[in-house]
């Protein structure tokens, strides 16, 4: 079975709402290809690896988190740029990305599959009052110490994470974004998280969680947004009957 490009571009429109988002990149349709789409590829970042096996894999569109055209980037197609660009032209290719929209959505957002399989049901957005911010805070059904906690995390990306503070200490209101969110370390303080989860780490970052005393975790940029766009394929191949494949190309950051 396949989908028109153009309903397929509607449903996401329709399901993930990009029009309500100030975001650093178009979301939705970045790049056309072909008007017709029975294979849809996926991936975290629209890197060339993915793209090459998309395209070995013939697949019609490939639906990303990370896209292209990010505000203030050089605008020439040139080097990198031109070579990715050119491998979606020449193969009549479809890019959708959607980056904000799926961070956030209820059920396909990268925070709340994450909250899922961190078991945390209920939880609410960690700034109420900035609904730019993604981040979400919750309560684990039980307390855990900080190093059970952060095994856990390991379990789910498959990867060590980082951890600073006390392993014993029990941690139990935890507060998480992913991606490279470390600057709401602060909000997470705020809002009174025992914990704070995002993908990447700076170095103040290891000092507010020190002098805040706050647990802070960092489990990979990448490992904590694959699960989002993976959810979303899955649910429209189910939804248009089309073939899906999620590419996880490794990145340890
Ligand atoms: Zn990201």
């Amino acid at each position: 079975m396949s989908v028109s490009r153009t309903e397929l571009v509607a449903y996401l429109t329709q399901s993930l709402r990009p029009d309500q988002y100030q975001d650093y990149c178009p979301n939705g349709l970045q790049v056309e290809g072909r008007a017709s789409v029975a294979r849809l590829a996926t991936g975290v970042t629209a890197c060339q690896a993915l793209l090459d096996k998309a395209i070995a894999w013939e697949a019609d569109a490939i639906l990303v988190h990370h896209g292209y055209f990010w505000r203030n980037e050089q605008p020439e197609i040139t080097g990198m740029k031109r070579r990715r660009l050119r491998a979606l032209l020449q193969h009549d290719v479809n890019l959708l990305a959607y980056h904000l929209p799926l961070d956030v959505h209820p059920h396909f957002g990268n925070n709340a599959c994450l909250g899922r399989l961190m078991g945390i049901d209920q939880y609410g957005p960690l700034q109420p009052a900035d609904p730019a911010n993604p981040g979400c805070i919750g309560t684990l059904p039980a307390a855990l110490s900080a190093g059970e906690f952060r095994i856990s995390v390991e379990k789910i990306t498959g990867k060590p994470a980082l951890h600073i503070g006390d392993s014993d200490a029990p941690v139990r209101r935890i507060a998480w974004c992913t991606g490279a969110a470390q600057s709401y370390i602060q909000a997470a303080v705020d809002a009174g998280a025992d914990l704070y989860l995002t993908g990447e780490a700076s170095e103040q970052t290891v000092h507010i969680a020190r002098e805040e005393g706050i647990h802070f975790v960092a489990a990979g940029h990448h490992d904590t947004e694959r699960f989002g766009v993976q959810a979303l394929g899955e649910h429209l191949a189910q939804y248009f009957k089309m073939e899906h494949c999620f590419f996880n190309i490794d990145n340890p950051v």
